[in-house]
């Protein structure tokens, strides 16, 4: 009597382009020049990085660029104990969503350049980005965000962007 097949593997391959879109188009062009470009809704003021083109909250096309800068605040993490075979980093590490200065909602990123279990909601951060030479109009211009000797962030000034 044989074996029953309990499992299958089928290797799936899924090539596609992926139109950005102007919003998303402008934040790129940025990366590629070093620049972390947002957008300001007209009605409420508040910054989205990257931009959509639109407030989620108004309604409303955002138009208005602001650059901001590659410091921020670490509003929330976890720690990362399982393998990727899609990234070289090797855990455990850490991944936070940081408030850049300037923006209303935080994105997704590595920390590093620091022991996984110091990482904390407050401690403030910033991007380094890879060699220059290697930029292209990605979000992967910046490799990861690193610890920054500054005091960390009083939780009542991101408690809004958790
Ligand atoms: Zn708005």
């Amino acid at each position: 009597m044989s074996e029953p097949v309990t499992s299958i593997k089928t290797p799936i391959r899924l090539e596609y382009s992926y139109t950005a879109g102007r919003a998303s188009a402008r934040f790129l062009r940025g990366m590629s020049e070093g620049r972390i470009l947002g957008q300001r809704c007209p009605s409420c003021r508040k910054v989205y990085v990257p931009p959509r083109g639109s407030c989620p909250r108004c309604g409303v096309a955002t138009q208005e660029e602001v650059e901001i800068s590659g410091k921020g605040t670490v509003t929330t993490f976890c720690i990362v104990r399982i393998p990727s075979e899609n990234l070289s980093v090797k855990p455990p590490y850490a991944a936070a969503h940081i408030l850049l200065d300037g923006a209303d909602i935080p994105f997704f990123a590595l920390i590093q350049e620091c022991p996984f279990d110091q990482v904390r909601m407050g401690m403030r951060v910033e991007a380094v980005w890879a060699p220059r030479e290697e930029w292209t109009t990605s979000f992967g211009n910046i490799r990861y965000f690193r610890p920054l000797a500054e005091p960390d962030a009083p939780f009542d000034s991101f408690k809004e962007h958790l």
